[in-house]
């Protein structure tokens, strides 16, 4: 993938100057120079990284999946590990870990990389990470109709590191079940005990 971008926030690329306008306004209303050396292409840098943060108001998520029929396979599949990196929408501050998702297809299984693809289309936008590890099983479960679906995500959030409560390494937990997962207590802790191998 060297040199070329995977996802691009076309909205980004359009507003650049003006966006790169306002980076500059709050660097000067927070107080600094931003004629200093190490400041001028900060406003164009920020831009760009924002055209990669958010690059999944670009992309449907509904739509990654890439659906393929597998009639044989009903038993657990999981896709572990996932690392992801979002943007807090109350803050704007980065948080960042990994997902674990867990489904049993019925009929509908999806190439394994695109639950990766999934995750980035959901965390590359402001986000909070409760509504991620839900939007992840809603998906699953509207595109795939699978028998059940199990997400657990983990996340260190860096605005509680840099402000307020000030916990350093501190990491959330959020899980959502669907289907099948919701009653059966053995299904959780199957995946649970192979999240831990
Ligand atoms: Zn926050």
């Amino acid at each position: 993938m060297a040199g070329k971008k995977e996802y691009v926030n076309e909205m980004v690329d359009t507003n650049r100057e003006k966006i790169e306008h306002h980076v500059k306004e709050i660097l000067k209303l927070v107080g600094e120079d931003v004629e200093r050396e190490g400041l001028l292409e900060t406003p164009a840098r920020v831009t760009r990284m924002y055209e990669e943060i958010f690059a999944g108001y670009g992309v449907d998520p509904r739509e990654v999946l890439g659906v393929t029929f597998d009639e044989q396979h009903e038993e657990l599949v999981i896709v572990r590990d996932i690392v992801y990196y979002s943007q807090c929408e109350h803050h704007m501050a980065p948080f960042f870990g990994r997902a674990h998702i867990g489904y049993i297809p019925s009929g509908k299984i999806a190439g394994l990389s695109k639950l990766a693809r999934l995750v980035d289309a959901i965390t590359r936008r402001l986000q909070v990470q409760e509504r991620i590890t839900s939007q992840i099983a809603d998906i699953m479960d509207e595109v795939l109709q699978p028998h059940g679906v199990m997400v657990v995500v983990e996340g260190e959030h860096l605005c509680m590191c840099a402000r307020g409560v000030k916990k350093y390494g501190s990491k959330t937990v959020t899980s959502a079940v669907r289907g099948e997962f919701r009653t059966s207590a053995a299904l959780r802790s199957e995946f649970l005990s192979l999240l831990k191998q």
